[in-house]
């Protein structure tokens, strides 16, 4: 399936499409009309304590209700919203119905774990980010504790002064910030000395191969001696095996997700999950 390799949205196009100029057009307007009848649904999924088990938190990964395809996942039309100039309305919706979902789950007495939210470079840029999130976390009645984001190393890349502002605003805010996919984007270990960041996401291209393959090893272990050092908390993506998660508890990797440890969930199979758990 398109959705499973790594080339994005192209190969979504070429998938059985004749022109993708006419279908980039007619996915533009079906994306626009999505947002206006907010056809998108969360996925959440766990992350969990290495050594424990224990529950740690969710993340909420953004799905579109296609009309005519289904149920699409966001490489699939995250790239599209980025360049036509969605991606904030798509993002402040995620961030919206992630924060209001934890705040019902805490309601509802399930375990009070953090979501996460992904946002994107482009958004992240906003100058009113921080002020946006505060907004939300009232309107839901959200805990600043009980969010985290997960920004790319794009999203410091592109203005080191706005980026450092946003940062310490969602740090005064209480909301922790994960550097997403770390080790895959244009890296500069000097973000992780100069920003307020929290957690380092270990990609999971080099979890994917472990522990058969030493170099990946090799990246996994100095990634999670990296986030140590610096004393921020380590994540490994991706985890399929009992293999990968016994390496990474060795390591001492803080957190990890992934299929091994549950696929993502609708809302409704992720409290049944937690109450499952908690049994
Ligand atoms: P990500 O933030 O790195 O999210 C992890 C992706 O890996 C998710 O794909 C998840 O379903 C998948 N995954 C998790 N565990 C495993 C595993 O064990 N094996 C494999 N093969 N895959 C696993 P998904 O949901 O398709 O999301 C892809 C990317 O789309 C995300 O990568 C994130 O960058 C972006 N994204 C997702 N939701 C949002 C959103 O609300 N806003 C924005 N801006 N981007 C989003
Ligand atoms: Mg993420
Ligand atoms: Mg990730
Ligand atoms: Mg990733």
């Amino acid at each position: 399936r398109a959705k499973d390799d790594q080339r994005g949205s192209w190969a979504f196009y070429t998938a059985g499409m004749e022109g993708a100029p006419a279908a980039l057009l007619h996915d533009e307007h079906l994306l626009r009309q999505a947002l206006v009848q907010q056809s998108f649904v969360l996925h959440y999924q766990p992350q969990v304590e290495v050594a424990s088990g224990r529950l740690c938190g969710f993340e909420a990964l953004v799905r579109w209700q296609h009309p005519e395809r289904g149920l699409v996942g966001p490489a699939d039309f995250i790239p599209l919203a980025e360049s036509r100039g969605l991606i904030a309305a798509i993002d402040h919706w995620v961030l919206r119905e992630a924060c209001c979902q934890a705040s019902a789950w805490h309601a509802a007495g399930l375990p009070r774990v953090p979501v996460a939210v992904n946002l994107s470079a482009i958004e992240f840029r906003q100058r009113d980010v921080a002020q946006d999130i505060a907004q939300v976390l009232r309107e839901c009645r959200l805990s600043p504790r009980y969010l985290e984001v997960e920004i790319t190393e794009s999203a410091l890349m592109l203005d080191a002064g706005q980026a450092r502002a946003t940062l310490s605003r969602l740090q005064a805010l209480g909301v922790s910030v994960a550097i997403d996919d770390f080790g895959t984007g244009y890296s500069s270990l000097a973000y992780l000395k100069r920003y307020p960041l929290d957690k380092i996401k270990v990609d999971r291209s080099f979890v994917m191969d472990t522990p058969g393959d030493s170099d990946d090893v090799a990246i996994v272990t100095a990634v999670v001696q990296l986030a140590r050092s610096l004393q921020l908390r380590s994540v490994a993506e991706g985890v399929e095996t009992e293999a990968q998660l016994q390496l990474l508890r060795r390591l001492g990797c803080d957190l990890a997700q992934g299929y091994g440890i549950s696929r993502p969930l609708t809302a409704a199979q992720a409290e049944a999950w937690m109450r499952e758990r908690s049994r």
